[in-house]
């Protein structure tokens, strides 16, 4: 059964529609990232589960009862705000026992439940401290202890490492996942940030323009995006502009700039395409392979040669821009490998697997 059931909600500003018929079902356990742009309705969709907004249409439902219009302190939810929100005059121990004692809670087990979700995030011996005594990434840390110490089904984290420097915040999303794991709760975890999605998430719910637009585990979403905008949000993409021809018994055939491809049918991740439909190909930049590593090889799909235009070295490979020998005004980026001997202006064959390829 679903922790959370979210049935075609939206929400209107006056005249502006920030949700559009979004439905989504969580299950008890997951950790949910919404992922997407700023303005894409993020918040507005944690504040409708948290209880802070009202749908304009729709249904929320949390572990199977209409939540609907259930005001924020008579759900099952916590929400951590990005801001922390920690009392300032409160000990370590106070902040996270403060839901607990709202809740009548008496001292003795109040504190050994503060002490042991201190201890989950690594700030026992600091209970005494106060929040001005800590760093930024300690103050998270507590802000965690204290949204979990009240037990909800469901912790709602709108953007919780944004204020963090890169590093900080890479290694708290490896602390958030790994807790998260631990206590089983299920998380719904808001960011615009492509790489904590891929660092955190069960699942990656990829929105846009207050519709969304993509579910999947970060492999799936990224190896087989279902819109363009899904795969362009990922990580870096090339598309190419195809259209379909006919069947060839599995295959689908798709003219290119690049020449005819047999795309497996698997490769269209948005539904089957129709002879004479127009299509995006969508090849990573590090789906490209070099000549060795695909002679002869089955589903090795060749594109022909492209000349280097300029590369640029990044540690684990080099990356390229290069021009199609048969279509120049194209330009791809492409990965190439570290030790490739690359020269401006010199031509490599280029060659991709069938089954790299997702057709949309
Ligand atoms: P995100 O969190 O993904 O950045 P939001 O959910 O905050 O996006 O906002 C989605 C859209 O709704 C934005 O265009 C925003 O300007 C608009 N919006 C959000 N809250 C309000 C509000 N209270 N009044 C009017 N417009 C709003
Ligand atoms: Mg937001």
């Amino acid at each position: 059964t679903a922790a959370v059931s979210i049935r075609t909600v939206s929400r209107l500003f006056h005249q502006f529609t920030a949700l559009n018929e979004v439905s989504l079902e969580i299950a008890a356990g997951e950790f949910i990232v919404l992922l997407g742009p700023s303005g894409c309705g993020k918040t507005t969709l944690l504040s409708i589960l948290g209880g802070f907004l009202l749908p304009s249409s729709g249904q929320v439902l949390i572990a199977d009862k209409d939540m609907t219009f259930v005001p924020p302190a008579r759900r099952p939810t916590t929400t951590m705000f990005q801001d922390y929100a920690l009392f300032p005059h409160m000990c370590l121990r106070d902040n996270v026992g403060f839901g607990l004692r709202m809740r009548g809670m008496a001292r003795a087990e109040r504190y050994e439940k503060a002490f042991g979700f201190l201890d989950l995030v690594g700030l026992k011996a600091s209970s005494a401290k106060k929040p001005h005594e800590l760093s930024g990434g300690q103050r998270q840390r507590v802000a965690l202890a204290r949204a979990l110490a009240v037990d909800p089904d469901v912790l709602l984290l709108d953007e919780p490492l944004g204020a963090l420097d890169l590093k900080l915040r890479r290694q708290m999303q490896d602390e958030l996942k790994a807790i998260q794991k631990r206590v089983g709760t299920t998380f719904v975890h808001v960011t615009h940030d492509q790489e904590e999605a891929m660092a955190i998430a069960d699942r990656i719910v990829v929105m846009n323009a207050g519709r969304i637009e993509d579910v999947g585990a970060p492999a799936e979403i990224y190896m087989r995006p279902k819109s363009l905008f899904s795969a362009g949000f990922m990580g870096e993409v090339n598309f190419l502009d195809g259209k379909a021809i006919a069947r060839d018994d599995d295959d689908v055939l798709v003219e290119t700039p690049l020449g005819r491809l047999a795309l497996p049918a698997t490769a269209f991740t948005a539904g089957d395409a129709r002879a004479g439909q127009k299509l995006s190909l969508v090849i990573r930049p590090e789906h490209f392979r070099g000549p060795a590593e695909t002679a002869g090889s089955p589903g090795s799909l060749s594109l022909g040669e492209a000349r280097i235009t300029s590369s640029a070295f990044f540690g684990t490979h080099q990356r390229c821009h290069v021009a199609p020998v048969s279509s120049p005004s194209l330009s791809l980026v492409v990965h190439m490998p570290q030790t490739a001997q690359l020269a401006d202006g010199v031509c490599v064959p280029l060659a991709v697997q069938a089954a790299d390829i997702v057709a949309l």
